[in-house]
């Protein structure tokens, strides 16, 4: 199995088609073709409806359900010779209520497809950004959607801006059959998981990785190896997973991040991805942690 392909929010079927994006003409004429597929988004919440069984599916309309929308369209792609796009319908969103649901992508994982939460997530992202950068933050003024939706343009000091993702260093600590896992007190009891924290500026992935695991954990770390990565949009992170090899066993958690850090057997790690009970529960399947340490228990 390809780890990255087994990530929620990764998968995304849709060819972006960059080209077309600069193709003002053909933006302006696939926005009202009869056949377009829009999404509606409120708030980052893509519209959905039920189907049987429970399961749910993005309710894609025709652009004729939004001769009312006024608010911001981006083109994500083509799929089957068909444009699809989103469009955020800002806070009131009454106009909908009879196609579906507007619902978070992560509450609706259980229902929704893989490939159908992938969009979601590219779309909620993209939206999130434009709703947050509305102005230039080079010279305040108010800057435009250009390019399908893929830039913002200020056109009071000639600035482009571009849609902005934060990478997040995810690192399972091993060290020979051990692994360092951290929890917050905010987790479910007996809960832990990898270390994790945002990248800086000039630092490589694998300098964000020891400088982490340094600062909350007190540990010392040689190789980093690389193994997977997920799109997170909430609201834009993209998360790097990593494997790095310990130098130093002795832990000195950071309180102020963490609430517990310590060592886990491969045992301990491999009946917790089992779901079994035992001294140790990890994150459940939507998170790139869990899918971290089940690789790792797969190794050994
Ligand atoms: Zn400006």
């Amino acid at each position: 199995m390809v780890l990255s392909r087994a990530l929620t929010f990764a998968g995304n079927p849709l060819d972006r088609a960059n080209l077309k994006r600069l193709d003002v003409a053909w933006l302006t004429a696939a926005q009202s073709a009869e056949h377009s597929r829009i999404l509606p988004l409120s708030h980052g919440k893509p519209l959905m409806r039920e189907t049987a069984g429970q399961a749910l599916q993005l309710c894609w309309l025709s652009p004729t359900a939004f001769k009312e929308a006024t608010g911001q369209i981006v083109f994500l792609g083509v799929e089957a010779d068909l444009a699809h796009f989103a469009c955020d319908v800002g806070p009131d969103a009454t106009g909908f209520a009879a196609h579906g649901n507007f619902v978070d992508p992560l509450a609706a994982l259980q229902g929704l497809p893989d490939a159908e939460g992938a969009i979601a997530a590219q779309a909620r992202g993209i939206l999130l950004w434009h709703e947050r950068h509305r102005f230039c933050s080079n010279c305040g003024a108010a800057s435009e959607s250009a390019d399908g939706g893929w830039k913002r343009f200020c056109g009071a000091c000639k600035t482009e801006h571009f849609p902005r993702t934060d990478p997040v260093a995810i690192m399972l600590v091993v060290h020979g059959d051990e692994v360092l896992l951290g929890r917050k007190n905010i987790f479910p009891p007996g809960m832990y998981t990898a270390l994790a924290g945002f990248m800086e500026p000039g630092e490589t992935i694998e300098e964000a990785v020891a400088r982490e695991v340094l600062e909350e954990a007190g540990v010392t770390v040689g190789d980093v190896r690389y193994l997977a990565s997920q799109p997170w949009p909430y609201p834009a992170s993209l998360m790097i997973g990593c494997i790095a090899e310990a130098t130093s066993r002795e832990i000195t958690v950071d309180t102020t991040e963490l609430d517990d850090a310590r060592w886990f057997t491969r045992s301990d790690c491999r009946l917790a991805v089992s779901g079994a009970e035992g001294p140790l529960k990890i994150p459940p399947r939507y998170a790139i942690a869990h899918h971290l340490i089940r690789h790792w228990v797969n190794e050994g």
